[in-house]
């Protein structure tokens, strides 16, 4: 078997049942930003790895999050030192290792009359923060007077604005960073396949040997074999550990986090700012391109149904009210929603706490038949999970199969598209690529958009887009928007509409009004570069027709545009 496959769609049914054919050190099960980093650590370490993912990748909580790497502001106020200094330390890797996609943007703290945050202990609080967290001397937190804050931001509720703190947090989109670290994984000798579900588990005296998998694009059983086996099936985790007869009195607590998007030039705000709500919550108003994204909702999540979470009309009133009480020119309506989003967080069940105070700490559990399984945790932390989870497989694969122990080295991989000495080099990157095509009539903006998905993977893109479309006379935006998903087929296991609109470009969440124009165009060319039949392509047509009204209803509500 090839030892780097491409990460194509293409080939993926035939590369699956290869794979089948092989006997691997680890299978790790699920396709998050969990599993994907298990993944890329163990392939560094040398250990033939596959990973499964029964959606697409990312879609279950990793393209459902704020999109923030976090400092970790929120351990602080739960005096959790070391976690604050260990989630510092992983942001300024990963904007080390993925400029592209891990970037600075200021963020507003307004201290309010009655709110949960006075002037003294904002002050000392982002001080420490500063400190624990390794706060870069440029991004070190700013106080600022009454008047200062309103001048910053002017749509703020004046009358209760008692100052205000600024300090950073780093933006992200979760589903890329996901893709970007399997591809990594991938082109270090990883597999991973998405739309493969581990249905069950096989066992050898007790100890588990593999695991079943369906493959649903072809509807094949495949039993698939391996020395270890770790479960990273986020909200799913004890779905497998109740098929591995593991679970314990350790389990999974849901709660649901749901955001919406407003267009920007209805919530026109010059920075993120993290606000106070009235239940003591606090929320984030993010400005990104043409929208602004309003979250999270925390609230706890019972129901069996967990593959596509859905937010309520109470969810959206409460995001509304907040907003509307803390910037009160903006008044915002349901019919400014323009899209949402909805995750569950998989955190492990403490008694008698709220959703708001459940520990975001990750856990490991070892069963008897020799499954981890891994729980909790955040998308910011998700390398020294990986770190943790690939130390216990490293050694008990040394004592049980005598193969050698290898440490982490997970902080110096670059991640796919990330090859940038310095991120300050990015933007230079995008004036060079500007210049270098300037015959093309490429736009600045539309190289800019690309490199901050991308990085220097966009150079395919441009090449394919040469190659396939330039000459077509196409508008420079269709050619384009289609080399991109050319690009997604071949090089990120796109296999649908819905894979690409949603988790590998997010136009689903960030440009949704957008989407309509190319909709059929872009059907038409996955089902030429899949050779897909026009029921599998309709089929296509209808699942993503479902994703894009189910962002616009809230529980069973179409909301007024439809
Ligand atoms: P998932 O992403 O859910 O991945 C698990 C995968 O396993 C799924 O894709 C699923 O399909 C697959 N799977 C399940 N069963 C099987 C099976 N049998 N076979 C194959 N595959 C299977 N963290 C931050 O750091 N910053 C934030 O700003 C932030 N905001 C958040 C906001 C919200 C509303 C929520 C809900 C979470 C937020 N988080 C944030 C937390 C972060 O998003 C999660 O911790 C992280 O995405 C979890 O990743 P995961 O891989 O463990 O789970």
């Amino acid at each position: 078997m090839n030892q780097h496959p491409p990460f194509s769609a293409v080939h993926r049914a035939e590369q699956l049942q290869q794979a089948a054919t092989h006997h691997f050190d680890l299978i790790v099960i699920g396709g998050g930003i969990t599993g994907a980093g298990i993944a890329l650590d163990a392939a560094t370490r040398g250990l033939k790895t596959l990973l499964l993912e029964k959606q697409d990748f990312g879609a279950g909580t990793s393209s459902r999050s704020t999109k923030l790497i976090h400092g970790g502001l929120r351990y602080l106020k739960q005096l959790e030192f070391a976690l604050v200094h260990e989630v510092g330390t992983e942001r300024a890797l990963l904007h080390h290792n993925a400029p592209h996609l891990v970037r600075p943007e200021t963020m507003l703290l307004p201290i309010i009359e009655q709110g949960s945050l006075g002037k003294q202990s904002t002050s000392l609080g982002l001080f420490l923060y500063d400190i624990l967290a390794g706060v870069g001397r440029k991004e070190r937190r700013k106080m600022h007077s009454t008047e200062d804050t309103l001048a910053l931001e002017p749509l703020l509720r004046a009358d209760v604005v008692l100052g205000g703190g600024m300090y950073f947090e780093y933006q992200t989109d979760d589903a890329r960073l996901t893709i970007e670290v399997l591809k990594t994984a991938q082109r270090r000798g990883a597999f991973a396949f998405n739309y493969a579900e581990a249905t069950g588990f096989i066992y050898e005296n007790g100890k588990l040997k593999g695991v079943k998998v369906l493959d649903h694009h072809t509807n094949a059983v495949l039993p698939i074999y391996a020395k270890k086996v770790v479960n990273a099936a986020g909200p799913w985790v004890d779905e497998l550990r109740i098929k591995d007869h593991s679970l314990n009195n350790k389990y999974l607590h849901l709660t649901k986090g749901v955001h919406i998007v407003v267009p920007r030039r209805r919530l026109p705000i010059r920075q993120a700012v993290y606000f106070d709500v009235s239940d003591g919550r606090m929320i984030f108003a993010i400005p990104r391109g043409k929208i602004t994204y309003i979250g999270t909702t925390d609230t706890n999540y019972y129901r069996q149904q967990i593959e596509r979470p859905q937010a309520t009309l109470e969810d959206i009133t409460y995001l509304l009210n907040a907003v509307n009480y803390m910037f009160p020119r903006v008044q915002l309506v349901l019919a400014d929603i323009e899209s949402s989003w909805t995750g569950l967080r998989p955190l492990i069940h403490q008694e008698g706490r709220s959703p708001s105070e459940l520990s975001r700490k990750d856990e490991l559990f070892f069963s008897k038949s020799g499954l981890i399984s891994i729980a909790g945790g955040k998308l910011t932390g998700f390398r020294r999970m990986a770190k943790r989870v690939t130390d216990a497989v490293v050694k008990d694969l040394h004592n049980n199969y005598g193969m050698p122990v290898k440490g982490c080295v997970t902080d110096e991989v670059v991640l796919s598209g990330g090859r940038f000495k310095h991120p300050e080099l990015v933007p230079k990157y995008i004036a060079w690529l500007a210049k270098k095509h300037a015959d093309l009539g490429i736009s600045r903006s539309q190289f800019r958009d690309l490199v901050y998905k991308y990085g220097r993977n966009t150079h395919a893109i441009i090449r394919i887009y040469t190659e396939l479309y330039a000459h077509r006379s196409l508008p420079i935006e269709q050619g384009l928007l289609l080399a991109e998903l050319h690009y997604g087929v071949q090089y990120e296991m796109v296999t649908s509409l819905s894979d690409f609109l949603i988790r590998r470009t997010g136009r689903l969440y960030f440009e949704r009004p957008e989407i309509e124009p190319y909709l059929s165009i872009l059907a038409n060319e996955i089902a030429d570069i899949l050779a897909l039949s026009p029921e599998q392509k309709n089929s296509q047509l209808k699942e993503f027709d479902e994703e894009y009204w189910a962002v616009l209803s809230f529980a069973g509500q179409p909301h007024s545009i439809r």
